[in-house]
């Protein structure tokens, strides 16, 4: 239905991935499906059922389709998702459920299945859990689909559009955004979501522009308009006026050209101006990414993710695969060093055959370091890949979630046994490779002194410290204003973290995403940590920040900000020291401009 049009409206939303874009939008109609209830008679219910069964069966076909035909490796790495939808139409409570309904209340099958989400809704609100709540609306996208195939209508073909447009829709879903020619999709703008919603991470990372939670964009735009969004600040702009459309572009070659002065750094040493050197490396998942840390000025792999290795896939990656992907690494980053986490699995990502993705808390469940000891056959054939590989460069073996020193001892014992099959099998690997512990856990930072005797260094890993610290879901938006990197908790076991690790004589590193932003990577410096790692386009960023800065004015800042007990006290007193430092780094959003 076409809406009355709007000119130069303003609509506010949250930033969801950086860029400004002006375009014509695409409005996708995701009208929810209308469903005719009926009751059947005893005669029809097997017919029913059958039915059912069918489209359940239809859309597991569609989704392995969208699934094989996605080609391009950087949208394939999120095809995960579709398996977590795949694996919802194996259900067996979402089936039987429904099938029961069927046989019993004698009624159509969307009716049936509408009773079985209601309850299943119910038990999700209950739970309040924001893991939860993702997969309930994977739920909904399933059941969404199912519907469509019960009636026979037609999914969006979104396969088709044209030109370059602004994507606006009411919510997108995995199997949405993955099957769409994002080459014809310059920026991305939904009604929900948060910034982590899955819209929301995919154009992060394939670089497109996205703004979401807008409410009311699908209500307010039409086919057509033309649009500008701005990825960072979430403002979108209806139709609007060439003076507005200027101010917009021009605050876009203002970021460009800070971009393109930015990227200067990238080749210098990452030293302050009194002589203090750090080592800035990145984070990253795919060995194809080292080009991009090359161009950036990454010294070397703080933290290579290798989840990667065992999604999307029913069985599990061999050891030659693990050789072959760090030998890789290990050749293309040297001569630096390449860290590798061991498998981070559980909290948002599970295996299809083994962690059933039914634990109740599942941040605090069977995952990563507790995972891998338990299934202590699997990280065998992970660490013996890594060994071999180290014999090729220099690596390092991180291991993720650790909670207290148990964990290490059993995780050394179980490599000692790999070492000792090595050796008997006289197969070469470095003897004397370094073995690090990921601090994200209270418990371990607490024991930060009694851990870095067990350790060769730390990795602090802010995204989930931040998040068991202050009780903060890392993923959930209604929270989010909580989620404080400068809390003075934070800031207190960071400090005693370093402490406890310089008095042990080993490095400290940091990997959360919190060292990509240049006033927090400027407290880090003053508090002492040893090593940044951050996804690569931000080192060059930091590099600036941290070469136009003295050590010793950081750690005069870090120290005053321990007088203060407010994670806002503390955050504007550093936005007013990078002010002071760097007036020209501070672009404001067009909002602020207009209104200071
Ligand atoms: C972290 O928790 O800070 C971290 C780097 O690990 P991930 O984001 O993979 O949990
Ligand atoms: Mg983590």
């Amino acid at each position: 239905m076409a809406v009355q049009q709007q000119i130069n409206k303003f609509i506010q939303g949250i930033g969801a991935s950086p860029g400004i874009i002006i375009g014509k939008a695409y409005l996708i109609e995701r009208s929810k499906v209308r469903l005719a209830q009926k009751r059947i008679h005893q005669h029809q219910v097997e017919e029913e059922v059958k039915r059912f069964f069918k489209a359940i069966q239809e859309s597991r076909n569609q989704l392995t389709e969208i699934k094989e035909k996605i080609l391009d490796p950087e949208v394939r790495r999120h095809s995960f998702i579709l398996d977590v939808h795949l694996m919802i139409l194996d259900d067996q409570m979402l089936i039987q459920d429904t099938v029961d309904s069927i046989r019993k209340k004698k009624v159509n099958a969307e009716w049936a299945l509408d009773l079985t989400l209601e309850k299943l809704d119910m038990a999700f609100k209950a739970i309040d859990d924001e893991y939860l709540r993702e997969r309930r609306s994977d739920l909904h996208y399933v059941s969404q689909r199912i519907f469509r195939n019960l009636l026979g209508k037609k999914h969006d073909d979104i396969t088709r559009i044209k030109g370059k447009v602004i994507v606006v829709a009411h919510d997108l879903s995995p199997a949405d955004t993955l099957q769409m020619n994002l080459k014809h999709v310059a920026g991305f703008i939904t009604d929900i979501g948060g910034k982590v919603s899955h819209t929301a991470i995919l154009s992060r990372s394939l670089g497109i522009p996205a703004v979401v939670g807008l409410e009311v964009a699908t209500s307010l735009i039409n086919g057509g308009d033309l649009l500008i969004i701005d990825g960072e600040t979430g403002e979108v702009v209806i139709n609007p006026t060439e003076e507005v459309s200027h101010s917009f572009l021009e605050r876009k070659r203002r970021i460009r050209s800070m971009e393109r002065e930015v990227l200067k750094y990238a080749s210098l040493a990452a030293e302050t101006r009194d002589g203090v050197r750090v080592r800035l490396q990145a984070n990253i998942e795919m060995v194809e990414e080292i080009s991009s840390v090359k161009i950036h000025g990454g010294e070397g792999i703080g933290l290579f993710r290798t989840e990667i290795l065992y999604l999307n896939r029913e069985d599990l990656p061999s050891e030659e695969e693990h050789f072959q992907t760090y030998r890789r690494l290990a050749e293309d980053i040297s001569p630096a060093s390449a860290t590798i986490r061991t498998l981070d699995i559980g909290g948002d990502k599970f295996l299809p055959n083994y962690s059933k993705g039914n634990e109740m808390n599942p941040a605090m469940g069977l995952r990563a370091i507790r995972f891998s000891i338990k299934e202590a056959d699997i990280f065998k054939v992970q660490l013996k890949g890594i060994l071999r590989a180290s014999a090729y460069g220099k690596l390092r073996i991180l291991l993720p979630m650790i909670s207290g020193i148990e964990e290490i001892r059993q995780t050394r014992a179980i490599l000692e046994e790999v070492k000792k099959g090595l050796i008997k099998e006289r197969i070469p690997f470095d003897r004397g490779i370094k073995i690090g512990a990921m601090i994200e856990i209270p418990s371990a930072s607490d024991i930060a002194d009694l851990l870095a005797r067990e350790v060769d260094f730390f990795s602090i890993g802010t995204n989930d410290l931040i998040q068991y610290a202050l009780a903060v879901d890392r993923i959930n938006e209604h929270v989010s204003y909580l989620y404080e990197p400068l809390h003075p908790a934070v800031l207190r076991i960071i400090r005693w973290v370093v402490q406890s690790a310089h008095q042990a004589g080993i490095p400290v590193a940091i990997c959360g995403e919190m060292a990509a932003e240049p006033a927090y990577a400027i407290v880090l410096l003053g508090l002492g940590l040893d090593e940044f790692s951050m996804n690569p386009v931000s080192i060059p960023k930091v590099k600036k920040v941290l070469r136009m800065s003295r050590f010793e004015e950081t750690r005069s800042l870090v120290e005053e900000l321990f007088l203060f007990s407010t994670a806002s006290e503390i955050e504007s007193r550093v936005r007013k020291w990078m002010a002071e430092r760097f007036p020209d780094d501070f672009i404001q959003s067009r909002t602020e401009e207009l209104t200071t």
